[in-house]
């Protein structure tokens, strides 16, 4: 890496907590890779601060920065530009300065996007099933409308919060037909999944040994299923492990996070591409560890 001077660009991520985040892992390795002199670095902000840290970083003159958990929707009307899928998703997680304000936009669903769009499928006839209401299921729900997914079938613990997701995309651009149902209902849902993601925390570490789908109920996928975990740690899931036995494709979650954060460092960089490899191979190195 470069010596750090008073010349060093920043860039960095918010969030609260954001000491495990692995953006700086993988931003830096590139920044070094393109010999540039840049630094990315995590700031922990509390949700009551984040006027304040945007005051600060405009500033310092921050080049941009990614937002994590709790910052991607209370962000919003803090920016003066917002790009049209950002408000369709209704979340941020990249920003950028401009010279009027803070411009965002949402790159996880370029990133939930990539791995698949190297899937050769007929997506007009995939019915999609997400599991989980969160913020990465909205990414995950512009995604698969973006792939013509022919219905989203939209899987929660919490029934109140299942039908306030569905009825949120009712005002949204996007061509996207989404049913609501319990996971009471997952036997009769599985054996329609030509894509199942699952957008939960189940099967994450340290918990790894639990998994949103159980092994019995797996086998109720149809053949030729793609099974996709948005975690990466551990990276392959409890979950992938349990689909790739019953002969699904499966994605785990950290070519999303690569791809997201690549489409992130084109935008502050203002370039075509970015090494990719370098940053896929910092982050395995580092989960190796
Ligand atoms: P979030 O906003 O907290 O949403 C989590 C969702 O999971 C909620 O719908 C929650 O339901 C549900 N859930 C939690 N525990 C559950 C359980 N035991 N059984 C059933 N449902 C459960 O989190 P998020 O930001 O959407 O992230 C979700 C996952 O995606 C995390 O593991 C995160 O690491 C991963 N992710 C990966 C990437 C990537 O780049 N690969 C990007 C973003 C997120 P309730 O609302 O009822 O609690």
């Amino acid at each position: 890496m470069k010596e750090i001077t008073g010349k060093t660009k920043i860039l960095g991520i918010i969030g609260d907590p954001v000491e495990h985040s692995l953006s700086p892992v993988m931003h830096n390795a590139a920044i070094a890779h393109l010999n540039l002199d840049y630094i990315y670095v995590p700031f922990p902000v509390k949700p009551g601060d984040l006027p304040t840290a945007l005051a600060g970083f405009e500033a310092v003159g921050v080049v941009g920065f990614n937002a994590t958990i709790p910052h991607k929707q209370a962000i919003i009307p803090l920016l003066t530009e917002v790009s049209p899928l950002a408000r369709s998703v209704g979340a941020v997680n990249t920003v950028w300065r401009t010279p009027t304000g803070w411009a965002g936009t949402n790159t996880d669903v370029e990133g939930f996007l990539a791995p698949l769009l190297s899937i050769p499928c007929q997506w007009h006839q995939i019915k999609a099933v997400v599991l989980g209401t969160g913020g990465a299921a909205r990414a995950v729900v512009a995604g698969c409308a973006q792939l013509g997914c022919q219905e989203i079938i939209i899987l929660g613990r919490n029934q109140e919060k299942v039908a306030a997701f569905v009825a949120s995309w009712d005002l949204s651009p996007l061509p996207v037909t989404i049913t609501p149902h319990n996971w009471e209902e997952l036997p009769q849902i599985l054996p329609q999944a030509g894509l199942l993601v699952n957008c939960t925390p189940v099967g994450m570490y340290p918990h790894i040994d639990e998994t949103p789908v159980s092994a019995d109920l797996i086998q109720l996928l149809p053949p030729g299923a793609i099974v996709y975990d948005l975690i990466y740690t551990p990276c392959p899931t409890q979950f992938l492990h349990l689909a790739q036995d019953v002969g699904a494709t499966t994605i785990d979650g950290l070519e999303m996070l690569v791809c997201q954060g690549a489409a992130g460092l084109k935008t502050w960089l203002h370039r075509e591409t970015v090494p990719v490899t370098v940053m896929r191979d910092a982050l395995i190195q580092h989960l190796m560890r």
